[in-house]
């Protein structure tokens, strides 16, 4: 994702202010909710750095992993919505917690704030929650999630795949910026399920870097990853700019989450 996903109220919106959370212009998903911020990976492309070191009167400690209790207290739309929990932190943010054990009192203690997210999920049943991650530890695998949260990973470059996370723990995956030989070679992963983790099929969503635009497939690759989920009955979701440059309108999403919504 870049900036430009984000419109100026959104940014503004997760100041303290707003009661609010605000619509996104993240075209998988209706909201972000956004209630820490913050990362110690270092990814290059990170758009979520840029913006909190941008507007430090909203992120007051930089991108250092931050919890803000009012921005966790904000009042979700009545509507059912796709809320994406965090666009401007890793929902696991576990090597932070784990390796940087003297960060100040501010830092997110992870597994307390995971659990208040699911709680705000299991009293917003109306909606459903989507969260991504890079750090996915296995330890938090154990800790129950309510039915409408998917936890999702984001398979990014070869080099940043490094502990070559078991794909089919995830309910989703989002590779983006995409590397779609790395994709096509844990395709086996995302497609083949392993009912006793993950009952539902899973959701591939994917996108191009932004802000600048750096497309390194085609057309053809992309209809090829897509005749093969297909198959799998798996959804796929091309992110703009991606859709609009290769000209491929695939926006998919999984019965699942439709049917929670009450959405066709
Ligand atoms: S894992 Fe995500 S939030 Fe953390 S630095 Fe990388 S892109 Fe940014």
């Amino acid at each position: 994702m870049s900036i430009n996903e984000y419109s100026l109220s959104e940014l503004i919106g997760g100041g303290r202010r707003r009661a609010k959370i605000q619509k996104t212009k993240i075209d998988w998903c209706d909201y972000t909710w956004n209630c820490a911020s913050g990362c110690l990976n270092n990814c290059p492309y990170c758009y979520a750095r840029k913006i909190a070191l941008r507007f430090p009167s909203v992120y007051p400690n930089g991108f250092e992993p931050t919890f803000y209790p009012a921005r966790y207290s904000k009042s979700l739309p009545k509507k059912p919505s796709i809320i994406f929990v965090n666009s401007m932190f890793d929902i696991f943010t576990d090597s932070s917690y784990k390796y940087y054990p003297d960060l100040p009192p501010h830092t997110i203690a992870t597994q307390h704030v995971i659990g208040l997210i699911f709680d705000k999920a299991k009293k917003n049943k109306q909606h459903f929650f989507l969260a991504l991650s890079k750090l996915p530890f296995p330890y938090w695998f154990n800790i129950p999630k309510p039915k409408n949260f998917w936890i999702g990973y984001s398979l990014t470059k070869e080099s940043e795949d490094i502990d070559r996370t078991d794909l089919r723990k995830f309910d989703f995956i989002s590779a983006e910026p995409l590397d779609i030989d790395l994709l096509f070679k844990r395709l086996k992963e995302i497609i083949k399920p392993r009912p006793n983790i993950v009952q539902h099929k899973r959701w591939v969503i994917i996108g191009c870097q932004t802000n600048p635009i750096v497309i390194d497939t085609d057309r053809k690759a992309i209809l090829k990853l897509y005749e093969q989920l297909k198959k799998a009955d798996i959804p796929l979701f091309i992110k703009n700019p991606l859709r609009e440059k290769l000209d491929v309108d695939i926006t998919e999403y999984p019965r699942e989450i439709l049917n929670h919504l009450k959405r066709r």
